[in-house]
């Protein structure tokens, strides 16, 4: 007991500015900028929306896969620039095809690391950011492009995105030809959609009649098809002859005017630095945990607020009234801030991306977030915008 309260440093007894969140809302309000000019995922997905009459974009998903690379030169060999949206995890055992791909001319995209609903991903910054990591140096012009696997999508997670720095990528990226009509599938009845030609081993003439009448119907468009899969290449040498026979030209994905202008209208088109995190003066933010955990600490302190989880195994090792002080030695912090991501007693929530307690968003939050904190506050001057504890429904208006 007397160890933990030796842990707890004397100079926490100073008066440090707990913020009380009514106290933070009135004195922030609302952010009065709108961010919109440097968000560049979009909440609505991106179709081939005027795209002109007769023109297709081929864009492959999930590979590369085994024939990847055949593909790639049969694609060159017939003036076609594809787009190949890569899955992180599968890159791992084809480095040789990233450089081939884009040696043959084709857009290398990102479709996340390990291919989850981003709506309901745990991590969705990691697993853009750990695919980027692979293609990143063969993506030329910046056109860094995104395509969310399922189609899994919503605005929440395009302002995550946003938020973390990722405002290089434009997306996320959708299909005209190539889904599978949910209504059909229980009849096998698909449109056209090459994995589920495969899953009920149909033909590959069946399959490739099945993207032809689909890319008749409609005319133009973006047609998703899958490279992971072998049979998907002899697909493509069975139909790129019979669409070029009957007037089909290809483009590739940029040049879609969606694409296209939100590719414009993007601010950012370098690396996205991660944000970096403010603390309190004296105060630098530090890793904890061993999965992005961070808290600010000095030489010999760590700055709270600390969250409730915390502040309840302090009291249970013995740390008595001192454990609600905003000052804790950097040791006991460090221990009680637990392993993960989070400070014990809060969880990671995308929305906000940030740990939370109840309605509590646990910081330390980037620079960026301070300075509009500040900037939307009535008095600029105020400690609350350094505090590692703000009220969750205001950091979301701030990320907004
Ligand atoms: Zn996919």
């Amino acid at each position: 007991m007397t160890q933990v309260k030796r842990l707890l440093s004397d100079s926490a007894l100073r008066f440090i500015c707990i913020v009380s969140l009514s106290t933070l809302a009135l004195a922030c309000g609302k952010p009065s900028t709108p961010l919109s000019d440097v968000q560049d995922f979009s909440g609505p997905q991106l179709y081939g929306t005027g795209m002109a009459a007769g023109t297709l974009s081929l864009t492959f998903d999930d590979g590369p896969g085994p024939r990847t690379a055949e593909l790639s030169r049969y694609l060159k060999a017939e003036g076609i620039q594809g787009t190949f949206f890569i899955q992180g995890s599968a890159a791992a055992a084809y480095p040789e095809v990233l450089k081939q791909l884009h040696a043959d001319g084709h857009l290398l995209a990102n479709h996340t690391y390990t291919h989850p609903r981003m709506t309901a991903a745990t991590d969705p910054v990691s697993e853009v950011r750990r695919t980027d990591e692979l293609i990143k140096k063969y993506v030329t012009d910046g056109v860094f492009l995104f395509r969310a696997p399922y189609g899994d999508w919503n605005g929440k997670v395009a302002t995550v995105l946003n938020n973390a720095g990722l405002t290089k990528y434009v997306g996320s990226i959708f299909w005209d030809i190539g889904g599978v009509r949910t209504e059909r599938q229980d009849k096998r009845l698909t449109t056209a959609a090459d994995w589920a030609c495969w899953s009920f081993n149909d033909s590959v003439e069946k399959c490739a009649d099945g993207y032809m009448n689909e890319t008749r119907d409609l005319g133009k468009g973006i047609v998703l098809m899958h490279d992971v899969h072998s049979r998907t290449i002899d697909m493509v040498k069975n139909m790129v002859p019979r669409l070029k026979d009957e007037g089909f030209r290809f483009v590739r994905l940029d040049k879609a005017p969606t694409v296209a202008a939100a590719l414009a209208r993007r601010t950012n088109t370098g690396d996205s630095p991660v944000p970096e995190f403010s603390c309190p003066v004296g105060f630098a933010a530090t890793d904890v945990g061993q999965s992005g955990g961070k808290l600010c600490v000095s030489d010999s302190e760590a700055s709270g607020p600390f969250t409730l989880g915390m502040k309840d195994a302090c009291r249970e090792k013995g740390g008595g009234d001192a454990c609600e002080n905003s000052r804790w030695s950097r040791g006991l912090a460090v221990w009680l801030h637990g392993q993960g991501r989070c400070p014990v007693g809060a969880t990671f929530d995308v929305t906000v991306n940030a740990c939370v307690e109840g309605e509590n968003a646990f910081g330390p939050f980037s620079k960026e977030l301070v300075k509009r904190c500040r900037a939307s506050s009535v008095n600029p001057d105020s400690p609350v915008c350094d505090s590692n504890r703000w009220s969750k429904g205001f950091l979301a208006g701030l990320a907004r």
